[in-house]
């Protein structure tokens, strides 16, 4: 069974931004929002899933009040909240602080600021920095997330002085606008990438209500794939994650990566065409091949619902049980004889 880590919730669409990597297409045009009394129901729903919650866009702090409300009753309900923002809601380094504060005081556990060159070309600068500094001034634990690319691996963050945050380095993503991107943006490799899931731990309610896998890249699936959880407008959230978080397809997914679905297929299947690209961008790209195609999907069933099946995803587990202990061991090791605190901590994840 998977064990979500965090449930995004989609507030809106919209963005004062246009980044040319928004995998939501997300604008300042850009419509569609969830009710506030919606998003109440969706956190009472949520109780007992998922330890946090992610309160994200479009941008999130496009209405403040809004957000404010919603983090204080996700605290309410014992669930811990963290948002997510571009910044480009920003108007001035008052207004900013004015602003997280606000958010803060009703409970907001964590911020985390996505940053990279395609948010650089607003020129927003100053808008990172009020906010950053705003977080720093509030105790506010921060993270700064940022897409990379091969000719771009160390992000470009501007210089934050003693600022301490945790900063997060994500692969681009062919998907959404980052389709017109140049080519040389993408890590391409020429057979399907291996390295296990963690986004899969994070699946999201969009902003119709609709419920995806993971946050962002299965917005791209459709409604019979298993990456599509369901739509809580029609059915309860609580239903719909408990049906996700048994999935064993979504946990090969986490234990071995889409990588796993592309080699019990060939393995088991040998008769079945399972799809090939010249060149991959990511694991998201096997992935959403494989699981819009009705008859991999009955393949994949019928081979979970097997002894063999269900003896491989057991073996899984205590493979990732046992990773998990080791890299528990080495963590406290590493910061047992580290004895300068670090104001930067790095974790790339998404590839192997
Ligand atoms: S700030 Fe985020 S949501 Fe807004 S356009 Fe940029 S990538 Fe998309
Ligand atoms: S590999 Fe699949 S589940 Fe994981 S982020 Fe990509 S599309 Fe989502």
């Amino acid at each position: 069974m998977i064990h979500y880590s965090v449930l995004g919730i989609m507030l809106r669409k919209k963005c004062p931004l246009r980044c040319a990597h928004c995998i939501t297409d997300s604008s300042p045009g850009a419509e569609g929002e969830l009710d506030e009394s919606f998003v109440f129901s969706l956190l009472e729903e949520a109780v007992g899933y998922t330890p946090v919650i992610s309160f994200t866009g479009g941008e999130a702090f496009v209405d403040p009040e809004k957000l404010t409300r919603c983090v204080a009753k996700a605290k309410s309900l014992g669930l811990k909240a963290t948002a997510v923002t571009g910044c480009g809601w920003v108007r001035s380094e008052k207004q900013a602080f004015e602003v997280v504060e606000k958010v803060h005081a009703a409970g907001l556990d964590r911020l985390c600021i996505s940053w990279d060159r395609y948010h650089a070309v607003f020129k927003n600068e100053w808008k990172l920095k009020a906010v950053a500094r705003t977080a720093s001034r509030l105790g506010l634990p921060l993270v700064i997330r940022s897409v990379i690319s091969p000719n771009k691996l160390e992000p470009d963050i501007p210089e934050l002085g003693e600022i301490a945050y945790r900063l997060e380095k994500i692969p681009l993503i062919k998907l959404g606008r980052a389709e017109l991107l140049p080519e040389e943006d993408f890590f391409w490799t020429d057979s399907p990438p291996s390295g296990t899931c963690g986004v899969v731990l994070a699946p999201v309610v969009e902003y119709d209500g609709r419920v995806f896998a993971c946050c962002g890249p299965s917005h791209f699936a459709p409604r019979h794939s298993p990456l599509f959880l369901g739509d809580a407008k029609k059915r309860a959230l609580g239903e719909i994650l408990k049906e996700g978080r048994e999935d064993p397809i979504l946990e090969t997914i986490a234990l071995a990566g889409s990588y796993g679905l592309y080699k019990i297929l060939k393995d088991y299947f040998p008769a079945v065409s399972v799809p090939e690209r010249k060149r991959y961008s990511s694991i998201c790209d096997i992935c959403l091949d494989i699981l819009k195609d009705e008859e991999l999907i009955a393949k994949l069933r019928s081979f979970f619902s097997s002894l063999e099946g269900k003896a491989l995803l057991t073996a899984m587990r205590m493979m990732r049980k046992y990773q998990d202990k080791r890299k528990a061991q080495e963590k406290d090791g590493e910061e047992s004889c580290c004895a300068t605190p670090r104001t930067r901590r790095e974790v790339v994840y998404g590839r192997s």
